[in-house]
């Protein structure tokens, strides 16, 4: 559970500068050998990445979204459920927001969430890293596609950005959210999806909590956490909420073997999912992933 860690004490253990504050760390967990970092001043959780180019192609290739346990099994097969989440998040934005316009989405991955913008009149434009992705997301919807961030020109002017599951994903979060907050227009909305590290699974699963997934995942947020970050670029918040998320078989015994490795805890969830087809998805009910709306200051 996070308020029990042990500091580890091993040579590996070194102390990175927290990515959001700039505060000096302590590596308090390894994961696959991996080291996660907790800062000493604002006790954010992060993963420090040495080599960033590096990271990004080798996390980000084909196999994270065709057949990875850090992934997805398949993620064109989830286009149903990617467009539900979408359809939700509609009509969330059309709550809050009077007209359409440009909408930027990082992490965009074939567009599937874009596609369903533009089906009520938003222009969409992605972030993604992986070329297969960017290929799909260009010749089935006609999007226009970006691999990073940076290659956004400053000039652009989105009316609303979209962070679905990525901001745990970059390497410096706070950057990218200034970035964000230089592309949206002024009252522009940005939506930010995450999980959420204080959620009561998440300390009931200790160090097998499926987020505990580096060196994909890069960093672990609470609610006030990130809401502290957001605010401190210059968002301030609408409105928060859990995502209607449903998940495929397939995926959840992925995320379960990931986790709890060959466990009797894992042949006894996974075994009677075996005569239910992968494809077949259900609602995600555990709640530990959040969403905030949160409009530029
Ligand atoms: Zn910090």
């Amino acid at each position: 559970m996070l308020g029990e860690v042990s500091t580890l004490t091993t040579e590996a253990a070194q102390s990175p500068r927290c990515p959001l504050c700039a505060g000096s760390s302590i590596c308090v967990k390894q994961i696959r050998s991996l080291n996660i970092h907790r800062c000493s001043s604002c006790g954010h959780f992060f993963h420090p990445v040495d080599r960033p180019l590096e990271h990004v192609k080798s996390v980000y290739s084909d196999k994270y979204f065709s057949d990875s346990s850090e992934g997805y099994q398949d993620y064109l097969q989830e286009e149903p459920n990617q467009r539900r989440s979408a359809k939700f998040y509609c009509g969330l934005i059309a709550k809050h927001s009077s007209s359409s316009g440009a909408v930027l989405d990082i992490g965009a991955a074939s567009g599937f969430f874009l596609d369903e913008f533009q089906k009520i009149g938003w222009q969409g434009q992605g972030v993604e890293p992986n070329q297969r992705m960017r290929d799909v997301a260009l010749d089935r919807f006609k999007l226009q596609m970006v691999d990073a961030l940076e290659q956004v020109p400053e000039a652009s002017r989105f009316q609303l950005v979209t962070m679905i599951q990525v901001i745990s994903h970059l390497m410096d979060p706070v950057a990218s959210l200034q970035q964000v907050h230089q592309v949206l227009d002024r009252d522009g909305l940005l939506l930010v999806e995450t999980w959420d590290r204080d959620s009561w699974i998440a300390k009931l699963s200790g160090n097998s909590w499926h987020e505990w997934n580096p060196p994909s995942v890069l960093h672990w947020f609470s609610r006030s956490s990130l809401r502290s970050v957001l605010e401190s670029v210059g968002f301030e918040e609408v409105c928060c909420g859990i995502p209607r998320k449903r998940i495929q078989i397939g995926r959840a015994v992925a995320m379960l073997r990931h986790s709890w490795k060959d466990s009797l805890a894992m042949r006894c969830v996974t075994t009677p999912l075996r005569i239910v087809p992968a494809g077949l998805s259900l609602p995600y009910l555990l709640g530990d992933a959040f969403w905030l709306l949160l409009r530029k200051k």
